[in-house]
């Protein structure tokens, strides 16, 4: 168990209790000096394999996408977001904005500024994400950073990625070589996102960008749920971020945010009613259910950040 964990934002050594947890000994801190929210106590590297469960990125198998409608409105949503930058007219790009929106189908984790390149996606989990981007989006080449050997097993197996296994910063990748290099949910998984963020800086090329998705504690539903909310997912999310923590860390490690959004969705609620951590009789669950999905998707439960690489 590591403890009196020191700041990964601002290097501080002084942090203040932030939330109780029922799941001893952990318990969240925020920083006095930047507000940073981390566990502490948490567990070190050798004992963390342990509270993951071997399905904990691979709930569901990968499964090889089959080109269905829904597929089919999903390319045209992304493309029209990639191209934004690559001479293609306003009225052009409006155009299958509208269209794409008006099919009911919002791109899902957009590459927002460059229609081709390397993309290194850390935390690659199955590897879904990376091959849809490979065959989907022409021009990009996909390659993956997973620390879990059976989810990078996958990744290899059913989409024939090239999958590194470790942490980012200790695997010595080429530099100044990707475009993109995203974190969907996995910076927070991190023991040093400051480091995660600092090499990502090294990895890729000027102007490259850097995609990054987290849960947002400074949502109403973390302040509503409290120690029972969803994204907490303690001991496995070593940090939280507000759009200020989140925004310091990646502006002070060499980038410039171009956007920053609050992502809304009904996961958390309907995820604590489906897996009982709210309890309720049955015959009141449908109706719960309901309410949940309708008060979730008011929630900007995650933060997703689009940044470039500026020198220095
Ligand atoms: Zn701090």
């Amino acid at each position: 168990m590591q403890t009196n964990i020191e700041c990964d934002l601002c290097g501080s050594e002084k942090s203040m209790p932030f939330l109780e947890l029922p799941q001893v000994p952990f318990n969240l801190v925020a920083c006095s000096e930047c507000g940073l929210v981390y566990l502490d106590p948490r567990p070190s590297p050798e004992e963390l394999g342990q509270y993951y469960s071997t399905n904990y990125y691979t709930s569901q198998a990968a499964q090889l996408i089959k080109p269905t409608f829904h597929q089919f409105f999903k390319k045209l949503a992304y493309r029209a977001r990639c191209e934004s930058s690559d001479g293609i007219t306003p009225l052009n790009r409006t155009t299958k904005r509208v269209v794409a929106t008006l099919l009911g189908w919002h791109a899902f984790r957009p590459v927002p500024v460059c229609n081709q390149g390397r993309l290194l996606d850390v935390g690659c989990g199955n590897g879904e994400y990376a091959a849809w981007i490979r065959d989907n989006i022409k021009g990009w080449k996909v390659e993956g950073v997973e620390v879990n050997e059976y989810a990078a097993t996958q990744a290899r197996e059913a989409f024939g990625l090239r999958v590194y296994i470790g942490h980012l910063p200790n695997l010595h990748l080429p530099e100044s070589h990707y475009d993109m290099i995203s974190f969907w949910h996995s910076l927070e998984h991190m023991y040093s996102p400051s480091s995660g963020i600092r090499e990502s800086h090294r990895l890729l090329r000027n102007n490259g960008v850097l995609a990054i998705e987290v849960p947002n504690i400074s949502c109403w539903e973390a302040k509503f749920i409290g120690a029972n909310w969803y994204h907490l997912s303690v001991p496995l999310h070593l940090y939280h971020f507000t759009p200020t923590t989140l925004s310091k860390m990646i502006q002070s490690n060499g980038f410039r945010i171009i956007s920053m959004k609050q992502v809304h969705g009904n996961a958390s609620i309907l995820d604590a009613v489906n897996t009982n951590k709210i309890a309720l009789p049955s015959f009141l669950k449908p109706l719960v259910k309901i309410a949940a999905h309708t008060l979730g998707r008011q929630s900007a439960w995650a933060l997703r950040v689009y940044a470039i690489k500026t020198y220095p």
